[in-house]
């Protein structure tokens, strides 16, 4: 296949996340034709030029130059050279460098287009065999406890389908920390090693998903996605009882934290006191950016 490259602009493609039979014959094509591919490491990269036969000039741009290595991509397009950005698996800014680099082309009026193909997170939903017409694309949790269930925390009770993604050396804990956040019984589907020889889909409860990789070590290894099933959706007659903490979360969005732990001591006939600390707490995190 050939295309034709545009001069001076920037295309986005996406990379295979295993299988290199997965990388498009657009994309390829485009790789091949650009003057230029930004690539988040040249040296995982040049691994997959090799295999896909291809020899255009590779420029490093990750996290920690990315910033610094923005205005001189910018200036090359504007001068008329084309460029592509990849990142060493799947499709680039989808946990992966290069927000800075197309956010500045925007700024700039660089034309930015994109070369679709695969994505971790999409494959695992693809397969998950939950609701799909709603999702929540949450990425890589915090690597401390603290602050992973306490994102958590905030997530249970949404009613989208969450997808993460997961260290293998960290996949305990977090089915630990689901376990106690979500609750043992919600659903969800460990993706593990997607397109790639030890592929394993399973779907499960978060308390068996748990027990399961607890006692197979090879679980425990690889890249994985998690998709967590959404919480169920209320209505008028639901008589499952909201969590305190559910309630204060939206109460003090709207109202000052004496008035928000008030009327939730009303509702649910328990003592200020307690309450009014954690409303507290809540109000500086919704505060927070
Ligand atoms: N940009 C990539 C994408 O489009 O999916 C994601 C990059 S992120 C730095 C890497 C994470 O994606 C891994 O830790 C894992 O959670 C997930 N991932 C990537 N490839 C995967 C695969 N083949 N199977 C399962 N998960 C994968």
């Amino acid at each position: 296949m050939t295309v034709t490259i545009k001069p001076g602009c920037l295309y986005v493609v996406a990379t295979p996340i295993g299988d290199v039979g997965d990388m498009s014959v657009r994309g390829r094509a485009v790789l091949a034709a650009v003057d230029q591919v930004a690539a988040e490491d040249t040296r995982t990269s040049a691994k997959l030029f090799d295999q896909l036969d291809l020899r255009t000039p590779l420029t490093a741009v990750h996290d920690h130059n990315e910033a610094h290595r923005v205005p001189g991509l910018i200036a090359k397009l504007q001068a008329g050279e084309s460029l592509a950005l990849i990142s060493d698996a799947g499709t680039p800014l989808i946990s992966d460098p290069g927000y800075r680099l197309i956010a500045a082309a925007h700024d700039a009026g660089i034309r930015v287009a994109p070369v679709p193909g695969p994505c971790a997170a999409i494959a695992a939903l693809s397969v998950a065999g939950l609701a799909s017409d709603r999702f929540h694309f949450e990425g890589f949790l915090p690597s401390r406890q603290g602050p992973r269930v306490a994102r958590l925390s905030l997530l249970a009770e949404a009613t989208p389908t969450l997808i993460l993604y997961e260290a293998p050396h960290r996949i305990v804990e977090t089915l630990e920390d689901l376990v106690a956040t979500f609750g043992a019984d919600r659903l969800a589907t460990l993706a593990r090693e997607i397109t790639k020889t030890f592929e394993t889909i399973k779907r499960a409860t978060l308390a068996e998903l748990l027990a399961w990789v607890m006692a197979d070590s090879n679980q425990q290894r690889g890249e994985i996605v998690l998709v967590v099933a959404g919480a169920p959706e209320r209505d008028a007659e639901d008589t499952r009882p909201l969590s305190a903490e559910a309630i204060l979360r939206v109460l003090v969005r709207e109202l000052p934290v004496k008035q928000a732990a008030g009327l939730a001591a009303e509702l649910m006939g328990l003592k200020r006191n307690g309450l009014y600390d954690m409303a507290l707490k809540l109000k500086q995190e919704s505060d927070s950016p």
